[in-house]
């Protein structure tokens, strides 16, 4: 699959059927798995073949959506999870652990600041948070002898900032520790952070990979590049004999290519289970099988809502990475040639009550708190998810009570437009 365009990937990656065989991925609606001997089983525990015993850790159907993804990602193996946070936790524990430290990007989506500053901070990972437009020297600072991995977000939910994942991975790599990349709201049609020094890459696969606000789930890509032999003494984990596997190194016994999600999967998969249910990653497939036709609808969609927004009166800035007024549109033209996605942020001057009024004049974009759907939808932080904070708060937060993300969906750039111009006039 790897000679086909990414087009042809999202729709015949990851499962071809023998003859015979059902034409759409089976769900293996099965918690379990039949062997004929206790000898055939004793091997698969032994990693020493690979097979299905328990859907906790893994199941057929989600491998085969997890192949597609990693074919997109151009990645050399990949696991689903039961959503995006669970991806970011696992990806992050994998090779961290009490004692370690995480050098990570500011601007990220809410959920993963938390997991990061509060939740991991209580198992004793400490992270230092860096701006996405640091200089090398500013990142370079960042680090410590305890770091073990650094992380940002391609385009960040919901600042819309650019990660130059160039120079944060010659960062990262100057250190010796992965460079993790959240590449949920370009998706691989879009940017495969991969080539550009990436060394894994999560999803958030909720949002525009599904696309369809149906399944949540989430998917972890290793690259397959990482060298943790070299870094032997920063990851142990994976280059010491795992005592819970009966003495296996799974750097050396999977190589580069397999050890990252081998681990993953068979460590942390096994003990917190937060595996994708099988009905969902089939409910997923549909969605990647379209995914290369969506975006791009998604990227012009956003565009002309941007630029519309731009020319309003009662807007007093627009946030999006394809306007040539973003301080992100040349680092976005250089990683994102065919656009990002199709979110896009913009403040009213009118503040919170102008918000209000816009938003409860909307017929087509309902209110919401999600993105990346077929349905447009929007939401106003400062009365929603950001609705504890003081204005000064907000404020200091880059969240203005006026602030409205919008998450252009799939319908005709005409209604949409046609519809925030009405809502706008409403707000007088
Ligand atoms: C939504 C989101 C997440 C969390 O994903 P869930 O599937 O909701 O757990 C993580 N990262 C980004 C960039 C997101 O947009």
């Amino acid at each position: 699959m790897a000679d086909y365009s990414i087009n042809t990937q999202c729709v015949q990656a990851g499962y071809t059927p023998g003859n015979g065989e059902p034409r759409q991925i089976p769900i293996i609606q099965s918690t379990t798995f039949r062997y004929a001997t206790s000898e055939d089983m004793g091997k698969l525990f032994d990693l020493e073949a690979s097979g299905y015993f328990y859907s906790r850790l893994q199941n057929p159907t989600n491998d085969h959506v997890a192949a597609k993804i990693a074919a997109l990602e151009g990645g050399s193996a990949a696991m689903l999870t039961s959503s995006g946070q669970a991806a970011n936790f696992m990806a992050l524990f994998n090779i961290c652990e009490s004692g370690s430290h995480i050098v990570a990007s500011s601007s990220i989506y809410g959920g993963t600041f938390n997991l990061i500053s509060v939740t991991m901070a209580k198992m004793g990972v400490s992270a230092t948070f860096v701006s996405p437009d640091a200089s090398e020297e500013e990142l370079n600072a960042a680090f410590q002898p305890n770091t073990r991995a650094m992380f940002g977000e391609t385009i960040a939910n919901p600042a819309l900032t650019v990660l130059d994942i160039e120079k944060f991975a010659k960062a990262a790599h100057a250190h010796g520790v992965p460079l993790i990349v959240d590449n949920t709201f370009p998706t691989p049609v879009n940017c495969r952070p991969i080539e550009w020094g990436a060394d894994i890459v999560t999803h958030s696969t909720t949002k525009y990979m599904d696309g369809h606000g149906a399944a949540v789930g989430g998917c972890i890509v290793d690259s397959g590049k990482f060298d943790w032999m070299a870094h032997a003494d920063k990851f142990h984990g994976l280059t010491t004999p795992d005592e819970s596997y009966h003495g296996v190194t799974y750097a050396e016994k999977f190589g580069k290519e397999g050890a990252f999600i081998t681990k993953c999967t068979s460590q942390l998969m096994r003990d917190l289970g937060c595996i994708q249910s099988p009905q969902n990653a089939f409910i997923l497939n549909l969605g990647l099988e379209s995914l290369h036709v969506r975006m791009p609808r998604h990227v012009e969609n956003g565009q002309a809502v941007a630029e519309f927004l731009e020319s309003r009166p009662e807007v007093s800035f627009v946030s999006f990475p394809g306007l040539k007024s973003s301080k992100y549109y040349d680092i976005a033209q250089k990683y994102m040639p065919n656009g990002g996605c199709g979110v896009v942020s913009f403040e009213l001057k009118g503040g919170r009550k102008a918000a209000e009024t816009f938003m409860k004049h909307l017929r087509l974009a309902a209110i919401e708190t999600h993105v990346a759907d077929a349905r447009t939808c929007c939401l106003n932080p400062a009365t929603s998810t950001h609705r504890q904070m003081s204005e000064e708060q907000l404020i200091t937060a880059g969240v203005p009570a006026g602030l409205v993300r919008i998450s252009c969906g799939l319908e005709d750039k005409k209604d949409l437009i046609a519809d925030l111009k009405q809502a706008l006039e409403a707000i007088g």
